[in-house]
């Protein structure tokens, strides 16, 4: 077999601070292994500039010119970390074997990808990273990480624990991948359905060495909501449940209050009125809340927009050239 193409994807917003170390750090795991044969000497480095505000585009296109090995993609605004990943796979499918996708920060340990192609070459369509443990993250970070995991677990979504978008996809896998054609898009989530032999790298996940994380609790809150009703309509289904056994409870009241009026017995309670009247509401806001959720998707997936508009493309460019 002749030695694969790989393309390193790597989503960048607002990563002016670490981009230098980072290209500093990427060149020469890949070129070592284009040096012992292991990909093709056409393997690349491509960065997805995520509307970035700072100057992040500009030190690509500036390595670009003193490093042949490095392109990139530009968005025409900041559309997300997972649209820029669709995006980098979506371009660099045609010229490429393998792509691996890792974050701009370099908290993902970069020295396992040799093993990660490793995987690939014995036989795996999609090699996951996986964290073997967590202790660079804060203590909330990783309760909140675990609930979802138990969430999403308990909802049957086979989601692979502390694997985020650190992966090696195969050509085959990345095209069965960009099938799934959602707006909603949750890429840890379809990763696992896309099927093929997979298989896992182990390596300890580092602090960010600078800048700050992209993803603040409101971002963090958004996307775990966004993975639990992407993949499941068990909310929805919990909630004819709870509509089914309130609705029991009343009529049981109802038979009951019939009796103190047969049997002449004061109807006295407030407090009973009040509490079941502020208890429904909740129940009915929240139900309200879950359904409108759902149809917000439906929304979003109906309007079929583009997930990420391109402005400059450097990759592609630099391939027919
Ligand atoms: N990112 C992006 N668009 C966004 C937010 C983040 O492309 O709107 C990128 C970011 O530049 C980084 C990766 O997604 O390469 C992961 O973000 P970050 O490291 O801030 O997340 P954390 O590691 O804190 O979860
Ligand atoms: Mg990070």
């Amino acid at each position: 077999m002749t030695q694969p193409t790989l393309t390193l994807i790597i989503p960048a917003y607002n990563e002016a601070e670490v981009l230098p170390e980072t290209i500093r750090e990427l060149t020469p795991i890949l070129t070592q292994m284009i040096d012992s044969q292991k990909i093709s000497p056409n393997s690349k480095i491509l960065f997805v500039n995520d509307g970035s505000k700072d100057q992040t585009w500009e030190l690509i296109t500036t390595a670009q010119v003193l490093n042949p090995m490095i392109s990139g993609l530009s968005f025409s605004r900041n559309y997300g970390h997972q649209n820029a990943l669709v995006a980098g796979l979506t371009t660099a499918l045609s010229t490429s074997d393998i792509m691996v996708t890792i974050d701009a920060d370099l908290q993902d340990d970069i020295d396992v990808i040799p093993q990660m192609v490793d995987e690939f070459l014995s036989g795996s369509d999609i090699v996951y990273g996986v964290r073997d443990n967590r202790t660079t993250d804060s203590a909330f970070k990783r309760t909140t990480a675990q609930t979802f995991y138990n969430i999403m677990h308990f909802l049957g979504v086979d989601m692979i624990p502390d694997s985020a978008d650190f992966r090696l996809m195969s050509k085959r896998a990345v095209a069965a991948f960009l099938e799934f054609d959602e707006r909603n898009l949750f890429i840890r989530g379809i990763v696992p359905l896309v099927g093929f032999p997979s298989s896992k790298v182990y390596y300890k996940r580092n602090k960010r060495f600078a800048g700050v994380s992209k993803y603040p609790l409101r971002k963090m809150v958004k996307f775990a909501l966004d993975g639990i009703t992407s993949f499941s309509i068990a909310p929805v289904r919990f909630l004819l449940i709870l509509g089914s056994f309130s609705m029991l409870i009343g009529l049981l009241m109802f038979i009951y209050v019939l009796y103190c009026v047969v049997t002449q017995h004061v109807v006295r309670g407030w407090a009973s009125t009040i509490t079941s009247l502020w208890l429904l509401s909740g129940i009915q806001l929240l139900a309200i809340g879950i359904i409108g959720e759902y149809i917000g998707k439906i929304f979003t997936e109906v309007k079929h927009r583009p997930r990420f508009i391109i402005e400059e493309d450097t990759f592609s460019s630099d391939t027919f050239e």
